[in-house]
């Protein structure tokens, strides 16, 4: 009963905000989030889809909020391409995320800047057994990274030629004009280098940000185009996520790089991986690379608890994912220096993927 209300609601209210619209902005009728259903219980990787369309279309983008913590918006996917979408917009690995309530958000961005919002609320349930069936034993985290992750299998030390050992940090979703100079200069501060996997669209926005991560000697990867999943894009959307990306790092910062050297590593976006993407990665020249350590910083948890769950996890030849782009914060750049001063005192050293 409740439902049909609510269901009644959401028609005059749609009713309403078409008519009002429908002079001026008929093209976006359609628009939103189509599945997962409203409502939906879902576990694993979820498949996204939906309508993003307008006359004046700019972009889409997609976004995660946990309920009742609106601030804490997890970044998913976007399109800035020219034609509209419809259909996948991203895949959600709902494994990152505590089981729990939350709304999937599509943002459709027109070119005077102005937006609409449609929203779908669903329930994350990972460690929750269908009720229909037996007890089934709790999804583990740990177990789900591939053994890719770990630096041994990409032939990385886990100590220095000194004896030291060596953590990985890595950096995704940037550049962002704010954080990704900050980090970096707290890198140097502590004679550290990291790993910059970078959004094709997000250095077309900021390619000044990107500067200082060459300049100072950082390795700039591959975290794709626009952030979508890279899983069943095909050969030519797998090609062309990376190679834009990599052909903006060269034209933006190419000339501050070691002459020759050419972007050797691929973060696919939410650690989604299949044989298909295993196989064209190698054939472009790609070594995939997810990591051993997420402290989660884009959930925005405090600069204390991003900061305990590295230092309190670090192993020799771990590798840390940290965000200066999507959900990145301030509370990031404070995490940051607890890490380095705390791991420094515990002999750690800081090396970027060679
Ligand atoms: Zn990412």
């Amino acid at each position: 009963m409740h439902r049909m209300i609510a269901f009644a609601q959401v028609c005059l209210l749609g009713i309403v905000l078409s008519f009002g619209w429908l002079p001026t902005n008929a093209a976006s009728a359609g628009n939103g989030i189509q599945s997962p259903a409203d409502g939906a219980t879902v576990r694993g990787a979820v498949v996204v889809s939906g309508i993003a369309q307008d006359e004046q279309f700019a972009k889409w983008q997609l976004d995660l909020l946990p309920a009742n913590q609106t601030d804490q918006v997890v970044f998913l996917s976007l399109s800035e391409q020219p034609l509209p979408t419809t259909g996948d917009l991203a895949v959600l690995d709902t494994t990152h995320f505590p089981d729990g309530d939350y709304k999937l958000r599509l943002r459709v961005v027109r070119r005077d800047g102005n937006y609409d919002e449609y929203y779908r609320d669903i329930v994350i349930a990972n460690h929750v057994s269908p009720a229909a069936t037996p007890p089934q034993p709790a999804a583990n985290p740990v177990v789900r990274q591939p053994a890719v992750t770990r630096a041994t299998r990409l032939g990385l030390p886990t100590h220095s030629p000194s004896g030291a050992p060596i953590l990985y940090l890595t950096f995704d979703d940037g550049p962002n004009p704010v954080l990704t100079p900050q980090i970096v200069a707290l890198l140097d501060r502590f004679d550290a280098k990291a790993t910059f996997f970078v959004i094709g669209v997000h250095l077309n926005r900021s390619p000044a940000a990107l500067q200082p991560v060459a300049e100072n000697g950082h390795t700039i990867a591959n975290h794709t185009w626009n952030h979508s999943s890279l899983v069943g894009l095909g050969p030519e959307g797998i090609a062309s996520q990376l190679n834009r990306t990599a052909d903006l790092v060269k034209e933006t910062v190419g000339e501050l790089l070691p002459a020759g050297s050419r972007m050797r590593y691929l973060r696919p976006p939410y650690g989604a991986v299949d044989d298909a993407l295993i196989n064209q990665a190698e054939d472009l020249g790609y070594q995939i690379v997810t990591w051993d350590i997420d402290p989660k910083d884009w959930q925005r948890p405090g600069a204390a608890a991003i900061s305990s769950a590295v230092i309190n996890r670090a192993f020799p030849g771990a590798i840390v994912v940290m965000h200066d782009g999507g959900g990145g914060s301030q509370q990031t750049v404070t995490a940051l220096e607890t890490i380095l001063e705390a791991l420094s005192k515990q002999g750690y050293v800081f090396h970027a993927l060679p």
